[in-house]
Order: C-alpha cells, then structure tokens, then sequence
C-alpha cells in the first residue's frame, strides 16, 4: 500500500520515517528547501519525548542544540519571573533544517520511502476518494497514486483548500518580527529565555543553537488608527535595545550594525473542525495551526504524529480496505483534539495575559512593587501554568 505525504517540516517527515521503519511504502513531497529560512527551534519535554519514543533524540547528539536553564520575565528593569527550567527533558533549541535532514537520513535507510522535490497542486480522485496526488516540479507535472494522502503542508495547508476542510481561526492579535544578532551573551547567560517588557512592548530573546541572538518582537496587528506601523523604517536596534534592561541595551548598541533584517511572520492560530476527507488526513499545522508562543506546533504535531502511526500502521501492513482506513481517520482526530485545544487555550490564555501587562501601566507598577517579596510565589506559579503546555495534556505512547 502506498501512503504519499505531502510536505517535510516535523509532521510529515518523522510520520515518513515512522510508516517507513515499518516496512511501508511512502512518499514524501516537499515543495522548498529544508534550509528555508525560518522554521521553529524551540523543543518541550514533550516534544523530546516523542523523539525519543521514536528513537530520533539520539539524533540531538550530532547536530548543535542550546538547552534553556532558567526563565527571566523582565518589566522595565525589575525581574518579576525568575525560575530554574525543572530537572529531566529540558526545553532544547534545536536546528530545524539539521534537524529534518537527519530524519531524512535515517528514512532514506529504509527500501519503502521515497523523497519527491515538487509541489503538490491538484488531487486525484476514485469515486470520490482522494487516490494520489499530481505534483509540479520544474514545470512538468506527475501523478502519484496513493492509498492514503497525509496533508502535513503547514498552517497555509493547500491540502486543506483542495479538500475543503474549513480552518475555524482564533483570535491572536499579533505577528512576530523575529531578528537574529550574531553576537553572543556572555556564556553564563546564553542558557537563559528572557521575556522584556518595557511601556506597552515585548520581546523574547534567547540564545539559540549557534550562540546567536533570537529576537522576537511583538508586533501589533492592529495599532492606533488601524493600520500596523511602518516597521520597515523603523530604527530596529535603538527600538529593541531600548525595551531591554541596561546589559541587554548596552549588547545591542555595542552590535547594533550586526543586527539582521527581521522576518515578518504571520501568525495563523486556529483548527480544522474536521480534519479528514474520504483518503486524507491533515496532521499538524495543516489541522490544526499553532501561535508562536511558548513553542507549541513542533511538539503537538509529533504527537500527532504518533497517534496517527499507532491506528495508520496496523492497517497499512494489513493491506486494509479504503473503508477500514477511512474508518480511523475521525479516530485521529477525536484523540487528538482534547490536546489541541487546551495548548490553543492556554496559548490565547498567555498571550492575553502579556497583552494586558503591556497595555496597563497600573499592572506594571503593581508587579513590580510587589516583585522583590512575591517574585519566588510568581515564579513557581508561572511555571506550574505551564504544565499542559510542556508535558502535554495527557501521555500519548507510540505502540512499537
Ligand atoms: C513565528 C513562529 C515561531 C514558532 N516557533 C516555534 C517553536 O519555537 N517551537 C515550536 O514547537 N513551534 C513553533 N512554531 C510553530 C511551528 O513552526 C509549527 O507548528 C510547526 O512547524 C508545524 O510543523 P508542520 O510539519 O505541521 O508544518 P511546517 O513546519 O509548516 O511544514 C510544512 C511543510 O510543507 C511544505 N509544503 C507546503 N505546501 C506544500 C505543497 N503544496 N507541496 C509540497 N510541500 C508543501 C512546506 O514547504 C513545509 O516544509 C512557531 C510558529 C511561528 C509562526
């Protein structure tokens, strides 16, 4: 039987590698370069889990990663978080494009897969069924016949058009500027996640897999008057140095002219209310797409990706009827969803709640008063807010 998925960030590359390992026929399908400029880099525990249920966190071992130690949430000067990252997986910052290319090696391995460089634009159907897919590569076209088509193409999911399966948006009134300095933090600082608020604007800053600097400012979409501010022409580094507390100020003017142009990334936040169609299944953004923060999509979409091999395996080695495979698709689903929706809660739930201390200056003043007696309080309730958002909602366990 022969599986075709359709696009290879996380989701679709480790489910390719999974249904591989098992002696399946797959194709993957990937429209651009693994090395594309941004992809996610932030890994949860449960994210490493799921790496190590399938036998690829060892892969960790020979590409460059940066693992946070400790949170700092900063307001105008005054740290009101300050907590230890807990012991066992930590939060890990890795390579994505490395990352991907190192699963792809280890597919390769296996006589069943196959790698196809091209664009998926149109689907072929059976008695309307979904049976395969027509890909675009260079200009010629090429169908590709398919027992089951995986849409795993991302939050702008073409599998999702193709198949009309409606994104339900949430509300997330904000996109992200990502920046990258090339001049690392001192050494002792370079395992640490800070969060800097200063007036009514954020920026997270970490040191990622390459000691450089990851900026990400939050940019409103709609500003006063309606209409998002001109940040192209905006004095990037005396803006974010300005937002920091002194040492980071005092960084980013000393590198200002090292400071890249940001990327503009749009944030789409939201899920498919069904996430299949008669011969396809959507998994991981293309189901389901999540907001940046507290690094969420890689790590649901690999327990995506387990679920779906645990139902998806059995039934491919089986030679199942398109019915029976058909059948365990809203299974898939139902599974997953309960997860998806409370990280999509919790996402709008600290999103909201760093919107409100920027937007009220009362709040500010209030925290930072009470800060030096409370801050140890603050800090464990923090991270105990973060459970479902690190260890996931429930455990999820690859069969085999
Ligand atoms: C600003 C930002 C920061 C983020 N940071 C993090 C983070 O630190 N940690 C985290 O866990 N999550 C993060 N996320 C979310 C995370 O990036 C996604 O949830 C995750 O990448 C989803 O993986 P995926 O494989 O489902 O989709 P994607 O990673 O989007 O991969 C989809 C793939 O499909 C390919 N494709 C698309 N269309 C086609 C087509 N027609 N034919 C063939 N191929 C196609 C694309 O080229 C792409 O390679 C962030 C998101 C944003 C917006």
């Amino acid at each position: 039987m022969q599986t075709v998925i359709v696009g290879a960030g996380p989701t679709g590359i480790t489910l390719a590698y999974l249904l591989a390992r098992q002696g399946l026929e797959v194709t993957l399908i990937e429209a651009t370069s693994l090395d594309r400029v941004f992809r996610g880099e932030g890994l949860m525990p449960s994210g490493l889990d799921a790496l190590a249920q399938m036998g690829l966190l060892e892969l960790l071992d020979h590409i460059p990663t940066q693992v946070i130690q400790r949170w700092e949430m900063i307001i105008e000067d005054c740290p009101i978080v300050q907590i230890n990252e807990p012991d066992g997986l930590q939060t890990t910052i890795v390579p994505q494009p490395a990352f991907l290319k190192a699963v792809l090696g280890k597919a390769e391995q296996y006589p069943g897969f196959r790698f196809v460089q091209g664009s998926v634009q149109s689907l072929l159907y059976e008695s309307e069924r979904v049976a395969g897919v027509s890909v675009n590569q260079a200009g010629a076209s090429q169908e590709i016949p398919a027992d089951l088509v995986i849409g795993a193409d991302g939050r702008g999911s073409t599998l999702r058009r193709l198949t009309n399966l409606h994104l339900q948006k949430r509300d997330y009134d904000s996109n992200l500027l990502w920046f990258r300095l090339p001049a690392p933090l001192p050494a002792a600082q370079r395992s640490v996640f800070y969060g800097f608020i200063r007036g009514s604007e954020s920026l997270g800053a970490y040191s990622s897999w390459d000691s450089s600097l990851k900026l990400a400012y939050i940019l409103p979409r709609d500003s006063a008057g309606g209409k998002s501010f001109d940040w192209k022409s905006v004095d990037w580094p005396a803006r974010l140095a300005a937002i920091g507390p002194d040492w980071f100020t005092a960084h980013l003017q000393n590198h200002a002219a090292m400071l890249e142009t940001p990327v503009l990334l749009n944030v789409v936040f939201g899920a498919c209310p069904r996430w299949w169609q008669p011969g396809v299944l959507l998994l991981g953004d293309a189901a389901h797409p999540m907001a940046p923060i507290r690094a969420q999509g890689i790590n649901l979409a690999l327990r995506d990706v387990m679920v779906a091999a645990n139902y998806l395996v059995p039934l491919l080695q089986a030679n199942a009827t398109a019915s029976a495979i058909d059948a365990a698709l809203p299974q898939i689903q139902a599974e997953r969803e309960p997860e998806i929706q409370r990280a999509q809660q919790l996402q709008q739930h600290e999103q909201g709640q760093a919107n409100l201390i920027a937007q009220t200056a009362i709040l500010r003043w209030g925290l930072k008063r009470v800060a030096p007696a409370a801050r140890p309080l603050i800090s464990r309730r923090w991270l105990s807010r973060q459970r479902h958002l690190r260890y996931g909602l429930h455990p999820v366990r690859l069969h085999w």
